[in-house]
């Protein structure tokens, strides 16, 4: 089977078709299909999951340097009311491979790229490599949107839609307390939903 010059290459690619010259460069596109992202035990479906990844390489004396791009949406529920939610993620990483390693070298950080493989250190996986970077620029938190009113711990109604009836008793901190009490001990006891 010849991947030939039509169509994108799938997952890996073997650097060796390229025929890089030093202090030349090439760009090829990717097909990855991107994996589910787990994020405070929720799980961040990529839409579209198959994505082109921009696969961008410039050989020089000391190495090969390597970026990687694209772009999709993840979707998931919102950390605070789980109403569905979705959000764009860019990925630009780089990593660098220096030249004459070989899979006898022990591994370093700052002269091999974790994602080539083969005997010559001339197979990357770039399905592999797009599925941590995408992990790597997630934001701290996911919310339908920024001033998501979440939803109430005591009656677990949806404040975005409409106060509940708890709002008047949550004036009384006392009784607040007690609540958030009652439904951790309630919580810990019956793991339902
Ligand atoms: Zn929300
Ligand atoms: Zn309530």
């Amino acid at each position: 089977m010849t991947a030939g010059h039509r169509g994108v290459p799938e997952g890996v690619v073997d650097l060796r078709r390229l025929d890089l010259a030093p202090g030349a460069g090439a760009q090829v596109d990717v097909r990855v299909a991107l994996g589910d992202v787990t994020l405070g035990g929720q799980p961040y479906a990529p839409d579209p999951r198959v994505v082109d990844v921009r696969l961008d390489m410039g050989s020089s004396g000391s190495g090969l340097g390597m970026r990687l791009r694209f772009a999709t949406t993840l979707t998931g529920p919102c950390q605070r009311c789980l109403a569905p939610s979705a959000f764009g993620v860019e990925v630009d990483a780089r990593d660098f491979q220096a030249s004459g390693r070989t899979d006898a070298d022990e591994p370093d950080d700052d002269l091999d790229c974790e994602y080539l493989s083969g005997p010559l250190r001339m197979e990357i996986d770039v399905t592999e490599w797009a599925r941590d970077a995408v992990a790597e620029v997630l934001p701290m938190s996911i919310l339908c949107r920024d001033d998501c009113a979440g939803l109430c711990a005591r009656c677990g109604a949806d404040r975005n839609a409409a106060p509940c009836a708890c709002a008047d008793d949550e004036m009384d901190p006392r009784w607040a307390a007690l609540g958030e009490l009652k439904e951790r001990l309630g919580d810990s006891g019956d793991a339902a939903e």
